[in-house]
């Protein structure tokens, strides 16, 4: 029976998910400060999908239309059985992307993933210094990352780099630009630090001012016309500087399904911050009730959940009110618009975070990086206040 969730019925979602992230372990051995995992992942760390539960998982998706699967964590080089995961990947007609920090990925293995066919390989790298990879990450991986590259571009993979963006490194643009250049890199994506997860308590410690990515994006702009189409530069543009919100995941349960290590099935990473919304379980769902069924993804799809400004909005198909979590952490509403909108009332809130990043005493107080054992701290209750000057709560 479908299920009926703010005027919206299941019946009528014609969408179909096109892409499955298979979040497949939430362990890694970097501890990177802007992390987007969830701050509490330390709870989902003991109850991780088996291989037999992961291979049910793509057949299920697939059958439902989704063709590109990526592989991820935490670091999914952790488990023993990416390559089981990546033929069966392949037999299924998935077009796969393993992501990774590049720890664990041997000569061995990444022959057994190249013969298994896997198609595509995205390294993340943090810096041109040793100094700022080895900090941001809490890890002293700088050397082995340039070896993985090496290994990757070895094997016939296109070289794709992904480096998160924050005050550290933006002053390096053009120098990381001429290290991927260096490895033979085909896609670089400068991604600006979203704030989410690890990253959103370590705001203020990471978000740059609007005038070093305005520098940034120049830089960008004028390594990109020196190269051309030998390599691809992606620049994505940080949301507290822009006037409106991103589409999120291109709407809520509309292209993208997320599984977690535990087996929850989400529409987007951040998901579970919003309260009150049971999402499904592999282990108990089929993908397919969790996709046209599970009131958690009818929840915001459609426009019928929206509240003004959004539900009057002309702009409304473009954004679709922006992140339903991003409103959730800041406002405390996660049906309000997204308060990086102009236009919403809670627009207040972004300034006052930009100001906040500026203010030497809030930049000053230590970053709290992503490890297990702050991870089990916040669960069991500390750190609240830090939380909290973060996290608005209803
Ligand atoms: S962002 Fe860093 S800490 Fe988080 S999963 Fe990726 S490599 Fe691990
Ligand atoms: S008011 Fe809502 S729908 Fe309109 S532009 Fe802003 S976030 Fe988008």
């Amino acid at each position: 029976m479908a299920e009926q969730n703010n005027g919206v019925s299941s019946a009528t979602t014609t969408t179909q998910p096109l892409w499955l992230l298979a979040e497949i372990t939430y362990r890694c051995p970097l501890h990177c400060a802007f992390c987007y995992n969830p701050t509490d992942y330390d709870k989902h760390t003991q109850n991780e999908l088996d291989t037999k539960s992961w291979l049910s998982v793509l057949n299920q998706a697939r059958d439902l239309g989704a063709a590109q699967l990526g592989i991820s964590g935490g670091e999914p080089l952790l488990r023993d059985d990416i390559e089981i995961i990546v033929e069966e990947a392949h037999q299924l007609g998935y077009y796969s992307n393993l992501i990774t920090s590049g720890v664990g990925l041997t000569d061995k293995r990444i022959d057994a993933f190249k013969k298994g066919g896997l198609d595509h390989i995205q390294l993340s790298m943090h810096d041109i210094t040793e100094e700022i990879n080895n900090f941001i990450t809490d890890t002293k991986t700088f050397q082995l990352k340039k070896k993985v590259a090496a290994m990757i571009k070895d094997r016939g993979y296109p070289m794709v780099l992904n480096v998160v963006i924050h005050r550290y490194n933006i002053g390096h643009i053009k120098e990381i630009l001429e290290m991927a250049e260096a490895l033979g890199a085909d896609y670089v994506e400068l991604a600006n630090t979203q704030y989410y997860g690890w990253s959103l308590i370590n705001r203020n410690q990471l978000m740059p001012t609007k005038e070093q990515i305005d520098h940034a994006e120049m830089v960008t702009n004028q390594y990109r016309d020196k190269v051309g189409n030998k390599m691809k530069i992606f620049f994505v543009v940080p949301d507290y500087y822009a006037e409106r919100p991103k589409k999120c995941m291109n709407g809520w349960g509309e292209v993208f399904m997320i599984v977690t290590a535990n087996g929850d099935v989400l529409p987007c990473h951040s998901a579970r911050v919003i309260p009150n919304l049971e999402f499904p379980n592999v282990k108990d769902d089929s993908i397919k009730g969790a996709w046209y069924e599970s009131p958690a993804f009818n929840k915001f799809r459609g426009d019928e959940w929206m509240k003004e400004p959004c539900r009057s909005c002309p702009e409304k198909e473009n954004d679709l009110g922006g992140c339903r979590c991003q409103a959730f952490l800041l406002t405390g509403d996660a049906e309000s618009a997204d308060p990086v909108c102009s236009l919403s009332p809670n627009r207040h809130v972004i300034e006052k975070a930009v100001l906040d990043a500026q203010n030497p005493e809030l930049q000053a107080k230590p970053i709290i990086f992503r490890t297990d054992k702050n991870s089990k701290r916040i669960n069991e209750g500390e750190e609240k206040d830090r939380l909290s000057e973060f996290h608005s709560v209803p």
